[in-house]
């Protein structure tokens, strides 16, 4: 083991040696002694001494307490006064030095090796405690989480980083104040302040943590959402309560997280219901509308029955629409996206927007040149305009401008943090500004909650945007909300580009023209009366039909005879035994390629849906009129290629 190492300052030559003799005899060992202040301090730097013996009365400028203080201020060594008799002027500047003890003249060498034994050990304690206080503090100051300490009376005794950041105050500021200027919370359902636990924590040593429900106001008034937790601190051999401990954290973003995920699960029980109906719905529709339909076919305008025959099919396309909206926002439709032209579709629904708003509110319509193609279902894109002109009609009843505008965009990883959900990329932004009343903050927030509306009852269903931002969605859109009370409303709605203009589909039907023709089409339908007006309509353009009650009957009857008798499979999608996708396999596996065009107002197969949206096959949303039924056999038929059966 190395000897500890002494530097003797002395300026009495015998004392001196006597000392550095008595010290080595102690097994010490001893670099070097000197007799002035000036060389102890620059001795002291040169030989780093475990210890030092220091003279107080010194003879020179510079007495013994003097150097003490310059050599500690540079380096960590304990420092023992050799004193005569010393006044108490005198003792009391020494003491001031932070000493590690004295040493009487003249020194007897059992109190001279307990001096320095115990100096030593002092010095050394001293350390670990300062290194543990600094471990600590730094463990304090770098955990996200806040702490908060007190002494036995409440009052605040340390403040962490991260406390200082939530609360709002400085630990300069609020040390000794009572905690709860501090930590001032509220019961977030109540709004009352909660039972006192720090209080408890104080006169009981109780624990205690809570996880929900709690409100820090911070300095400037703001409130976070915080969990938290209370312990007393114990200290001494009794383990007294000796002051509290509060920790807590910012839970805004587990509860933002939270609140989606509620969102989510009531769309998605919502979602669950609308389809339900919306199958059976869609049905009965589409027989309905179809055979008005009929009626007006057969009638001429002046017939009584004309006018009544019109106002069915007007009532149940209301209807079908409602169903359109209950399945676009619970993002359970069957999209059909294609590559659009928006500036073509805005023209499309412009007579429909002006109708709308009425003549009080200015209209502008804008397209930014060499706008970029989007992948979107057209239908949907009017329902989304619509919708938002509707809502800004409402939100200016005296009038205002109305401004609908296209342009394409570029969303860059620091733009897409400010959208919801929002993703880099490029979209073309599609803007509806208002300058009506504008929302409170709390409005904007829910908005695109299902059945959520200002309105009085009656005049709102709270479906428009929640239809709107479902459509978006599944359209792998974004959409974003900035509004200002008074001053008005802006929503901005971004499309994602589509790679190359695809070649629209081009049928041109005159108005009202049913398009005929004589080719067999199998048709599979489970409802019965759909499945007769089916084969009406069909009947009476020409085809020949073939019914078939679900798919095992296609199935059967493909069976039985040459596939070369059917020119076209027209299929539901959900029927009992073998439904619409299992009838494809059936037929690509056994019969081989066929044109098959498919009918369905609803499905929740997953399979099924991209199945329709990925390949090549056609597709009819129901309710249908026997207008765009014919239209659609019609379109298919004439395709140059035969339709791959994408379930295959
Ligand atoms: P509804 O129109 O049936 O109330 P929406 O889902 O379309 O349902 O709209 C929900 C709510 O959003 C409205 O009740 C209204 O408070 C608010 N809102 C929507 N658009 C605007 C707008 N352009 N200006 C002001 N508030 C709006
Ligand atoms: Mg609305």
């Amino acid at each position: 083991m190395n000897k500890t190492q002494i530097l003797i300052v002395e300026d009495e030559g015998i004392v001196a040696k006597d000392l550095q003799a008595m010290l080595r005899r102690l097994g010490y060992h001893v670099p070097a002694t000197v007799g002035t202040g000036e060389l102890a301090i620059q001795t002291a730097l040169q030989n780093q001494p475990d210890l030092i013996l220091m003279d107080i009365q010194l003879r020179g400028s510079m007495d013994g307490i003097q150097a003490s203080a310059a050599i500690t201020s540079r380096q960590d060594v304990p420092i023992l006064y050799l004193t005569a008799n010393s006044d108490e002027a005198t003792l009391q500047r020494a003491k001031a030095t932070g000493p590690f003890g004295f040493l009487v003249k003249p020194f007897e060498e059992r109190a001279i090796q307990a001096g320095i034994e115990m100096a030593l050990y002092k010095h050394q304690t001293d350390k670990r405690i300062r290194e543990r206080e600094q471990w600590l503090s730094t463990t304090l100051t770098s955990i996200a989480d806040a702490v908060i300490t007190t002494d036995p009376e409440g009052r605040i005794t340390f403040l962490n980083t991260a406390a200082e950041k939530l609360s709002g105050w400085a630990q300069g500021e609020a040390l000794r104040r009572p905690y709860a200027d501090v930590f001032n919370i509220l019961d977030e359902l109540t709004r009352t302040v909660p039972p006192d636990r720090v209080a408890n924590a104080l006169r009981e040593g109780t624990i205690a943590s809570f996880s929900n429900h709690t409100l820090l106001v911070c300095r400037d008034r703001s409130e976070v959402h915080i969990e938290h937790s209370v312990a007393p601190i114990r200290q001494g051999l009794q383990g007294d309560i000796g002051g509290c401990v509060i920790v807590f954290s910012d839970v805004t973003d587990r509860k933002q997280l939270e609140e989606q995920l509620r969102q989510v699960q009531k769309l998605d029980a919502i979602g669950k219901l609308a389809g339900g109906i919306a199958h059976d719905f869609n049905n009965a529709i589409t027989a309905i509308i179809g055979y008005a339909e009929m009626i007006l076919l057969r009638v001429t305008d002046a017939d009584p029955l004309f006018g009544d025959a019109k106002q069915i099919v007007r009532a149940a396309e209301h209807s079908a629409r409602l169903t359109h909206q209950l399945l676009a926002f619970s993002r359970k439709q069957v999209l059909q996206p294609r590559s659009l032209d928006l500036d073509h579709e805005l023209q499309h629904v412009d007579g429909m927007v002006r109708r709308l708003i009425g003549a009080s509110i200015n209209l502008s319509m804008d397209a930014a040149p060499g706008l970029w193609p989007t992948l979107a279902d057209a239908g949907q894109i009017h329902q989304v305009v619509l919708n938002l002109a509707i809502n800004a009609r409402d939100a200016m009843p005296d009038g205002g401008d109305l401004k609908i505008a296209l342009s394409n965009t570029t969303v860059t990883a620091a733009e897409a943090l400010r959208i919801p959900d929002g993703r880099p990329g490029e979209f073309v932004l599609l803007t509806v500004t208002d300058t009506g009343t504008g929302m409170s903050r709390e409005v904007a927030k829910r908005i695109f909650e299902p059945f959520f509306t200002t309105k009085e009852a009656g005049k709102g269903t709270g479906l428009g945007l929640a239809t709107c931002h479902g459509i978006i969605r599944q359209t792998a859109g974004l959409i974003a909300v900035a509004s200002e009370p008074g001053v008005g409303t802006t929503f901005s709605i971004y499309l994602p580009k589509a790679e190359a203009s695809e070649k629209a589909t081009v049928h041109a039907f005159k108005d009202n023209e049913m398009p005929r023709g004589t080719e067999t089409i199998l048709l599979v339908e489970d409802e019965e009366i759909l499945r007769e007006l089916g084969v009406q309509v069909l009947e009476s353009l020409g085809y020949r039909v073939i019914p078939a009650e679900d798919g095992k009957a296609a199935t059967d009857y493909l069976g039985e005879h040459s596939r070369d008798c059917i020119d076209l499979v027209v299929t539901d999608l959900v029927m009992p035994r073998v439904n619409g996708r299992e009838l494809i396999a059936w037929i690509s596996a056994n019969v081989g390629e066929m044109r098959v065009l498919f009918m369905s107002g609803y499905t929740d197969d997953e399979i099924i849906r991209c199945a329709v949206r990925g390949a090549e096959v056609e597709y009819l949303q129901k309710p249908f009129t026997p207008i765009a039924l014919a239209r659609k056999i019609r379109e298919v038929l004439d395709r140059a290629s035969t339709v791959q059966t994408a379930a295959a």
